[in-house]
């Protein structure tokens, strides 16, 4: 796989006119807000952009700037001069918006996703990167592409949600300066985080509680699981949206090494949600060996079966890969 330099693709941003801007299924605040930031800055430089998502807008970022310009895919596909997917580790995660575009001339892949394969024509694949906003705001920033606060704003939402708040490994110098620079546009972060991070609905809350309720530990409570069914999720009026960071509340407890989230679907999968706190435990080859993928540290797969089924065959792996570490790893 060969990487494009920023200037390539700035280049082929400037030299086009018609855009279709497209993120992962079941987006989380990085996938939505890159796309709405990218979105913007092409607005900005006169283009026509399609910021496009299988799940649409998601309730809980509704309030990012411009947030109504992300849409649901058309039933109807369209053409494109180019179509940019962000943050999606492989092309067939874009869902419903893949084969909303007709024809793209040329196909971005721009993502920080270790399992990225690299599909596209264009590729920019950072691993380095916490966030794709941070591989966005410095595609911008190169390439001298329009940006304002509520570019910022998308970024600096995208940026705090996959680090989880500044705190995951891949944190570095470089984010806090980049976070810098977004406040630096007149951004409020208190307002900003209270959107975020403390305007969350009851039912997640009661989620929670349903979460906890069936929460076990295994391998000398290193390794943490809970899981949630369909039955429980309809009692509960939750939505999918609900259940983002909560897998957090297990990582948090001492002596956890692996996190996992199970959530039965209703196609007959699982998505399974898995975090580590080391490196020697890579989840993202463990969820490959189930079609998944993701990062070291965080991956997620969907897996066929029911979820009893699944919870045994990847909890046994996880287990497995554990008993292979040493102590000290531990
Ligand atoms: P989450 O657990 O938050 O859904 O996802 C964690 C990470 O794993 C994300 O970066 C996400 O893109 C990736 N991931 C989650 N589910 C899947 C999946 O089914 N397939 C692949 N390839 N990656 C996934
Ligand atoms: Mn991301």
């Amino acid at each position: 796989m060969s990487l494009s330099t920023f200037e390539e693709i700035g280049q082929i941003l400037r030299e086009h006119k018609r855009f279709a801007i497209l993120g992962h299924v079941r987006p989380d605040g990085d996938a939505l807000g890159s796309q709405l930031a990218l979105a913007l800055s092409l607005q900005a430089l006169g283009k026509e952009v399609r910021v496009w998502n299988e799940d649409g807008m998601l309730e809980k970022y509704s309030f990012l700037p411009c947030a109504q310009l992300l849409t649901k895919p058309p039933s109807t596909p369209e053409d494109f001069d180019v179509a940019v997917a962000l943050d999606t580790a492989i092309q067939n995660r874009l869902g419903t918006a893949l084969p909303a575009v007709r024809s793209a001339k040329i196909w971005i892949n721009i993502d920080h996703h270790l399992s990225n394969p690299g599909y596209g024509n264009v590729v920019c694949i950072d691993t380095s990167a916490p966030a794709t906003a941070e591989i966005i705001f410095h595609l911008i920033k190169s390439q001298g592409l329009p940006f304002n606060r509520d570019i910022a704003e998308n970024l600096y939402a995208a940026i705090s949600t996959d680090t989880g708040s500044f705190q995951y490994p891949k944190t570095s110098a470089r984010t806090f300066e980049i976070a810098a620079e977004l406040i630096r546009t007149g951004l409020d972060v208190g307002r900003l985080s209270q959107q975020l991070y403390e305007n969350y609905p009851r039912r997640r809350l009661e989620l929670l509680r349903e979460l906890l309720r069936n929460m076990r530990f295994q391998q000398e409570d290193h390794v943490a699981s809970f899981s949630l069914s369909l039955k429980a999720a309809a009692e509960l009026g939750v939505i999918p949206e609900d259940n983002e960071g909560l897998i957090d509340h297990l990582r948090a407890v001492r002596g956890v090494i692996v996190a996992v989230f199970f959530e039965e679907l209703s196609d007959g999968k699982v998505r399974v949600s898995m975090r580590s706190k080391t490196e020697a435990v890579d989840v993202c080859a463990i969820c490959q060996k189930f079609g998944g993928g993701g990062h070291t540290l965080a991956a997620g797969a969907r897996v066929k079966g029911t979820l009893s089924e699944v919870e045994e065959r990847v909890l046994a792996e996880v287990c497995e890969k554990l008993k292979s570490l040493s102590p000290l790893q531990c």
